[in-house]
C-alpha cells in the first residue's frame, strides 16, 4: 500500500452523489481500507478522504468527496463540484425513488460539473437482491443513453467497490494524463 504522504504524479478531485442513505460513505470507507485517511470540513458540510493509486507507471492521488449528509442543501453544490473531474453517482437497488432521482442528480452534473466529468452510475445494496426494485437492466440502459459507466456494488458485501472508484480513476488518468 501506498502511504499517504507518498510524492504522487497527479491529484484528482471525484464527487460522490446520490439521494441520502444509498450508501456513499459506505462506499467511500470500504474504498479507503486502511491506506485512508477522511478529513472533514464541518463548516462546509463536506467530509473527503485521499487513497493513492497506481495507474501504470503513475502514482494517484485521488481525494473523494463525500456529502456528509447534506445532499438536501443546495448551497454547496457549486463548491463540491469545483474541479472536479469525477462522479460516483450513487442509487439504492432497493428503493426505486432513489433511482428516478436520478434524472435530478444529471441535470446538477451537467450544470456544475465539467463538461468532461466522468459519471460512474452505481447501484448499491446488491447484497439485498430479494428487496430488489430497481432490475440490472433498468441502471444498464439508463447508464448506456447517458454515456455512463455502470456497475452494482454491495458497499456490506465488499463487492465491486474497489473497482467502481478504479473505473472512474482510470478513466480519469486516460482522459487527461
Ligand atoms: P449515504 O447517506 O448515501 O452516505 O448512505 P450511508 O453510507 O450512510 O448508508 C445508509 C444506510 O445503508 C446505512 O444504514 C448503511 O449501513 C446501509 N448500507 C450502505 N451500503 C449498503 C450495502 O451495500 N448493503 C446494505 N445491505 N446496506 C448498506
Ligand atoms: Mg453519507
Amino acid at each position: 500500500a501506498e502511504s499517504f504522504d507518498e510524492e504522487c504524479d497527479y491529484l484528482f478531485k471525484a464527487v460522490l452523489i446520490g439521494d441520502s442513505a444509498v450508501g456513499k460513505s459506505n462506499l467511500l470507507s470500504r474504498f479507503g481500507k486502511n491506506e485512508f485517511c477522511i478529513e472533514s470540513k464541518p463548516t462546509i458540510g463536506v467530509e473527503f478522504a485521499y487513497r493513492n493509486i497506481r495507474v501504470g507507471d503513475k502514482l494517484v492521488k485521488a481525494q473523494i468527496w463525500d456529502t456528509a449528509g447534506q445532499e438536501r442543501f443546495r448551497a454547496i453544490t457549486s463548491s463540491y463540484y469545483r474541479g472536479a473531474l469525477g462522479a460516483l453517482l450513487v442509487y439504492d437497488i432497493t428503493r426505486k425513488s432513489t433511482f428516478e432521482s436520478l434524472k435530478k442528480w444529471l441535470k446538477e452534473v451537467r450544470e456544475f460539473g465539467s463538461r468532461e466529468m466522468v459519471v460512474v452510475l452505481v447501484g448499491n445494496k446488491s447484497d439485498l437482491a430479494h428487496h430488489r426494485e430497481v432490475n440490472i437492466e433498468d441502471g444498464r440502459s439508463l447508464a448506456q443513453l447517458e454515456d455512463l459507466s455502470f456497475m452494482e456494488t454491495s458497499a456490506k458485501e465488499n463487492l465491486n467497490v474497489e473497482e467502481a472508484f478504479l473505473q472512474m480513476i482510470t478513466r480519469i488518468y486516460q482522459l487527461s494524463c
